[in-house]
């Protein structure tokens, strides 16, 4: 089976192919020529992942998924959730928005977070969401160098390290994306 892959991250492009079985032959955007920027203009990560599967679907005519992810922080209500990717501005990068994470939580004692993945599967036009959640806590300071966006201050409940002083493997076992991915190989094979 062939499945596009709908984002522009090279990090979960790279994390999903780990996650899935080699039956499963993930196609990336650029594999199908797709060199644009995909629309995330939504207030919710499930609407977001839709309209990037949806984007897909309709201009390129493949069947696809795609993955929005948002990281929610109990003590900020939520935050950053939907705004994960943009949270220190426009033109930030993860670094910015890991220190007004912190920035936002010095002096805070409950540092209890999770992340959220959605995962939208559309095969020939019939649409399906699939959810994986990992809770955790956010560190007081970076930690490890592995991994992308939150992943240096992220340590999943359990454990001692942050995702970013974990391989992509071990990251993979436990966390959202690896739970979402999970449900949606059991859907795909079924
Ligand atoms: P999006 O799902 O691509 O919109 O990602 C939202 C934000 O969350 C971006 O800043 C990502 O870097 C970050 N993000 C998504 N998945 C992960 C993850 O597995 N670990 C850490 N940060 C992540």
């Amino acid at each position: 089976m062939k499945i596009v892959f709908a984002t522009n991250n090279a990090n979960k492009l790279s994390e999903i192919r780990l996650l899935l079985p080699e039956e499963i032959e993930v196609l990336s955007l650029q594999d199908i020529n797709c060199f644009e920027e995909l629309p995330e203009t939504h207030p919710t990560i499930e609407q977001n992942a839709l309209q990037k599967a949806r984007y897909i679907f309709d201009n390129y005519g493949f069947n696809c998924f795609a993955d929005d992810t948002g990281l929610e922080i109990n003590s900020l209500g939520g935050e950053p959730g939907v705004y994960s990717a943009r949270y220190a501005g426009d033109l930030c990068n993860a670094k910015d928005n890991i220190n007004k994470v912190l920035f936002k939580l010095s002096g805070q004692q409950d540092r209890n977070a999770n992340f959220r993945t959605i995962i939208a599967l559309i095969i020939n036009g019939k649409e399906r969401i699939f959810e994986g959640r990992c809770e955790g806590f956010i560190a007081n300071k970076t930690r490890g160098l592995a991994g992308f966006g939150y992943d240096p201050i992220f340590i999943p409940s359990g454990y001692k390290i942050t995702f970013a002083q974990m391989s992509k493997n071990q990251k993979g076992k436990i966390s959202h994306r690896g739970k979402a991915v999970a449900k949606l190989v059991d859907f795909l094979i079924d």
